[in-house]
């Protein structure tokens, strides 16, 4: 292996004032942090939204570093300038926010010990590590053209060969100094890539904090280590930046998706060549889902509970969330109550090899009976929160109401063994609670109106009229219910179900169908919380209009 070029020929290639190695190492020295503590890092590219499973490896990162005493930062992978999503930045803050994966270190702190935390303001750490590489014969110039590379993969494929840049396809490898300095003097764009030290059969093990020893064959693709030369910013590849960002920014442990695994070989022979420690890696297996009896990987483009923005913009407890995703990682949480099980440590090796199936149905489960176990005014507040920014109308509502939401949450959940369990998410409330609010509350006026059984209209309003004959807001359950007995009786509705169905013919229905009536014209809807309850927070001048509609129709 020759060193192409000489040092000045590389140096010139490069800023003038390029620090050296030793200036990197000096600005950011090894963490003065206690025994074990680990230093964990999340590093999104901002290319599209926040995904449920950025989440789920943030959860990780921030709790491997809290339990241990570490850090937990974020880093942004914006090397990929072509593909950045103008605001996927600020969604991603909002979601570490929602989620409470907020980093110690992140973006917005450039001044911090460890920054900046984003790809493209550390051009001149990777550029001073590519220089290094070339100068040790570590790495090399590449002028191959797009067609040029387009043709070696064709040619690999036909000869059923891995595609790459190896033997004798990897054509700038030991090409010689002259063609190079031709190419640079004619102002070629080039690459550069790593000369990797695989051997052509090679195989290569190592141990991953979730999936144990792994053996597999080593690399021998001479990858990209920096992108091309006609750029403006001169960034590197994926591959590169990892391995000098992780290895500065003195993080101990790599957890990232299983996508990676495939180039472990060619990140491990970078540490080495870099002469920087091998850190260790946790592989995260991605999250699934059941779809016609089989399960696939959640997907960005088909599905809706892939993007954070699902369960914000609905509501969904962040600390609900946060279990299901905790007893989605350790199993052994999902048994335990939330509070414990939202503290409890979380281990990668109890991490699964296959990956958990995001099932939303038991997220309901958990949100319903998470909302169900708080109090009225805290479920008011965090719908108060959530409806600031997705439902205004209800929010000012809500607000100018707060009396009427409080009475109306209170029923049949405080003080009761078995509390409600309407709500499993914020955006539930409209539909659960909104008809105790005479703005949002739509007034039924049709006495011919599907929802109240189909019963003659005439006899609708009878019973109606019947009703708000005298009718009262008492606060005893029977004596309230009891008016709604004499005006059933009086137009003719069997006493029980039981007398209707003895002689169907007599009666247009049993006072079963008659309160439907009447809860059907209170709520909008067939089914509610007891009705001398929902009548007690509308209050008589309200159950008045209410009943009364049909009749002024
Ligand atoms: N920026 C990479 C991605 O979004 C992160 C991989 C890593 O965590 O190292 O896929």
């Amino acid at each position: 292996m020759g060193i192409v070029l000489d040092r000045d020929e590389i140096d010139a290639l490069f800023p003038a004032d390029l620090p050296e190695p030793a200036h990197w190492e000096e600005r950011y020295p090894p963490r003065d942090l206690p025994e074990g503590a680990q230093v964990t890092r999340f590093s999104p590219s901002p290319t599209g939204f926040m995904h449920i499973g950025g989440i789920y490896t943030a959860m990780l990162d921030k709790a491997v570093a809290a339990q241990t005493g570490g850090v937990y930062l974020v880093r942004i992978e914006d090397t990929d300038q072509a593909r950045e999503v103008e605001g996927a930045i600020a969604q991603f803050d909002k979601a570490f926010g929602y989620f409470g994966v907020m980093p110690a270190e992140g973006d917005g702190d450039i001044s911090g010990r460890y920054g900046p935390y984003v790809q493209s303001r550390r051009s001149a750490i990777y550029l001073t590590y590519v220089r290094e590489f070339l100068r040790q014969g570590k790495a090399y110039l590449c002028f191959a053209t797009r067609e040029e590379l387009a043709a070696s993969a064709a040619e690999q494929r036909a000869e059923k060969v891995p595609t790459g840049y190896f033997g004798r396809w990897a054509i700038w490898r030991d090409a010689p100094d002259d063609r190079v300095r031709a190419r640079l003097a004619a102002g070629e764009p080039y690459v550069v890539r790593f000369r990797s030290p695989g051997e052509p059969v090679g195989r290569m093990s190592w141990t991953d904090l979730i999936r144990g020893t792994i053996e597999t064959e080593d690399n021998r693709n001479d990858v990209v280590i920096l992108k091309s030369s006609d750029q403006p910013l001169r960034l590197p590849t994926y591959h590169f930046a990892h391995v000098v960002d992780d290895h500065l920014m003195r993080v101990t442990t790599v957890i990232r998706a299983d996508e990676w695994l495939s180039s472990v070989p060619v990140h491990l022979q970078l540490f080495d060549a870099a002469g920087f420690d091998r850190i260790p890696y946790a592989h995260i297996a991605p999250l699934m889902k059941q779809d016609s009896g089989a399960r696939r990987k959640l997907s960005k483009r088909k599905d809706p509970e892939a993007n954070v923005e699902f369960y914000i913009t609905a509501g969904y407890p962040a600390p609900g969330l946060m279990y299901y995703l905790r007893g989605l990682a350790n199993g052994r949480l999902a048994e335990l109550p939330l509070d414990q099980a939202l503290s409890e440590p979380l281990r990668l090796a109890e991490c699964g090899v296959a990956g958990p199936l995001l099932d939303l149905v038991k997220l309901e489960d958990i949100t319903a009976d998470l909302i169900a176990a708080m109090k009225g005014a805290d479920i008011l507040d965090q719908v108060l929160a959530w409806a600031a920014d997705y439902d205004p109308e209800l929010a000012s509502v809500v607000s100018a109401e707060r009396d009427v939401a409080l009475r109306a949450l209170a029923i049949e959940r405080e003080d009761v063994p078995n509390p409600r369990k309407d709500l499993r998410k914020w955006s539930d409330f409209r539909e659960v609670y909104g008809y105790f609010f005479r703005p949002v509350f739509p007034l039924l006026t049709d006495p011919a109106d599907a929802r109240l059984g189909g019963l003659d209209p005439a006899i609708v309003r009878r019973l109606c009229a019947g009703l708000l004959g005298d009718y009262r807001g008492l606060d005893d359950k029977d004596a309230w219910f009891d008016q709604i007995r004499a005006a059933a009786a009086a137009t003719g509705f069997a006493a029980s179900p039981k007398e209707h169905k003895a002689s169907p013919g007599a009666y247009p229905g049993s006072i079963r169908e008659a309160s439907q009536v009447i809860r059907v014209l209170l709520t909008g809807s067939t089914r509610s919380p007891r009705l001398d309850l929902v009548a007690s927070v509308l209050g008589e001048d309200e159950v008045r209009r209410r009943v009364g509609a049909v009749l002024r129709a």
